[in-house]
């Protein structure tokens, strides 16, 4: 069975476990709740009296449901030493005779989201296999970082001279700026034909904003501490590129990488093949290691997906469609026309094949929602399925996953009109421009991570002038947003590179399935049954 579909099915397998047996299943006792800080737990049902000791509790379990006109829970929690503290600290009088592992009854109103029952169970099962997923991703990433810098130097060392690298350099980031530029005008222009924000009824609107407040305060607390653009750009300069390489500061790695390169290629070749030979040894031991990681594959993903998917409430997504079938609109839009133009017409490849040749990519970046994660299997499957040269992959793939997130661009713009509207702002031509600008960069500088776009996208909120609360409108759909935006992302790094490739003169062919099985040296599938020749035998005499 091909790698692709033993992805596919461990997505699917992911999927249905979350549904059924996840927190948020509709078969399993949910016997417990999640409360938000906004939710009052009272004394007796209906009463006044507030339950003191339940500031900080967050999870409780139900012991009696009581209903009415209003549905009552009567819950039970264990006071936690920390919040016990708080309480005393705080002065508290029923602090004083407390004490910690107590455990303490109240009452609450169910009302989703502010109060929301879930199952322990389900959450049990959950935290049984989640460790599979995180070792997966921690594997996959821990060979980022070496993989970027050995294939950048090579790549920049192996274009020769200067000309080709800023010929290579200024077309690329010019590509990343429209095309970003494109997916933003996409999104806006659904966004303001479709209206989604004027589609949510005020309670709704009421309810959704006082449950999340708190989140999205940290959300806003993250991007105010984001630097200037003019720091960004001298801090992309690392000051001691080894710590820049401990630490993963991508941008750093990067530029540190191009510059040795240079430098390598100003050398007497007969001084700096040494060097370049090392690295690129070292280069094909990380890509053996992707494809080891990979086995492993199926498992993690499915043990991702049955995390997301069953932790995930549904309610609010219900309330929030409009906003998210935009999106995916826009998405959709991007990827079809866009991509599938420059593709067909710029790299000269069939789009389908194209689209085939990414999968282990769009899947990996849709089941981790990290384009940073997923760089090495992108560059796999650019170099191995597409047949890119490293020089150009190693330049162009790393790049994107950093600066280039046209699917996180799209998702901003539609946020921010989307925002914008429930709080019944109308934005002119002015402030949606610049959107577009704040857009671009916001989209830039968040990082290839789960959620970024989400902290980024309080900058934008600024810049316009709409309140950046609006974003707890949005932070319920924004996990589940996050899986197709990543795989777009990926996907117009790799479409970046295919049209760089061609640019400089590269002939493209697509590996078939056939030959993908028949050859273990190339593409995906059979390559740890590649016996005693792991290093190509033309390789062997450069050495
Ligand atoms: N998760 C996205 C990515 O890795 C970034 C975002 O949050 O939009 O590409």
């Amino acid at each position: 069975m091909q790698l692709y579909t033993k992805i596919l099915i461990g997505m699917g397998v992911g999927v249905v476990l979350g549904i059924f047996l996840g927190p948020a299943s509709f078969i399993l006792p949910a016997s417990g709740v999640q409360r938000s800080a906004t939710a009052r737990v009272v004394a007796t049902p209906g009463g006044e009296e507030e339950v003191v000791l339940a500031r900080g509790m967050d999870e409780a379990k139900i012991i009696e449901v009581q209903e009415g006109a209003q549905v009552w829970l009567q819950i039970e929690w264990t006071l936690q030493a920390r919040a016990l503290l708080k309480l005393q600290k705080e002065g508290e009088k029923a602090a004083g005779t407390a004490r910690a592992g107590q455990k303490v009854q109240g009452w609450v109103v169910e009302s989703f989201p502010e109060v929301r029952r879930y199952s322990p169970l389900g959450e049990s099962l959950v935290n049984l296999v989640e460790w599979i997923g995180r070792l997966f991703l921690a594997l996959i990433k821990m060979v980022v970082v070496p993989l970027v810098f050995c294939s950048l130097v090579v790549g920049v060392a192996s274009l020769g001279d200067f000309r080709k690298l800023g010929r290579l350099g200024g077309r690329t980031i010019l590509y990343f700026t429209v095309t970003t530029v494109l997916a933003l005008v996409i999104g806006m222009g659904l966004a303001n034909v479709v209206k989604p924000g004027h589609m949510m009824s005020e309670e709704d609107r009421t309810v959704l904003l006082a449950s999340y407040s708190g989140a999205a305060e940290d959300t806003v607390k993250d991007a105010a501490e984001a630097p200037s653009v003019v720091d960004q750009i001298i801090s992309i300069v690392p000051e001691n590129p080894l710590a820049a390489l401990a630490k993963g500061e991508m941008l750093q790695i990067i530029f540190f990488a191009v510059m040795l390169g240079i430098a390598l290629t100003l050398m007497p070749s007969r001084r700096s093949q040494l060097v370049v030979d090392l690295l690129d040894r070292l280069n094909d031991a990380m890509v053996m290691l992707v494809h080891v990681v990979m086995k492993l594959a199926p498992y993690g993903v499915a043990a991702l997906l049955f995390k997301v998917v069953g932790t995930t409430g549904t309610s609010v997504l219900l309330a929030l469609g409009a906003y998210g079938a935009v999106v995916l609109a826009g998405l959709a839009i991007h990827l079809t026309v866009v991509y599938g133009l420059v593709v067909r017409l710029g790299a000269r490849l069939p789009f389908g094949g194209f689209m085939r040749a990414l999968r282990p990519a769009q899947l990996l970046g849709f089941s981790t929602s990290s384009s940073s994660a997923t760089l090495p299997v992108t560059k796999e499957c650019c170099e191995e399925n597409l047949s890119v040269s490293r020089e150009v992959s190693s330049f162009v793939l790393p790049l994107g996953a950093t600066v280039n997130m046209d699917g996180t661009a799209l998702y901003q713009g539609v946020a921010a009109l989307f925002i914008a509207q429930i709080y019944g702002m109308d934005l002119g031509v002015g402030e949606q421009v610049t959107i577009v600008v704040s857009a671009t960069l916001a989209s830039v500088g968040a990082a290839g991570v789960p959620g970024a776009g989400m902290v980024t996208l309080a900058m934008v909120l600024t810049q316009i002038g709409v309140p950046t609360e609006g974003l707890a409108l949005i932070l319920g759909l924004d996990r589940l947003l996050d899986m197709f935006r990543s795989s777009l992302n990926i996907t117009g790094d790799a479409t970046a590179t295919v049209f760089m490739a061609r640019l400089e003169g590269e002939a493209l062919t697509i590996l078939s399935p056939e030959k993908d099985a028949m050859d273990p040296e190339h593409g995906f599938e059979h390559r740890l049954d590649g016996g005693e020749h792991p290093v190509k035998p033309e390789e062997d005499s450069s050495c």
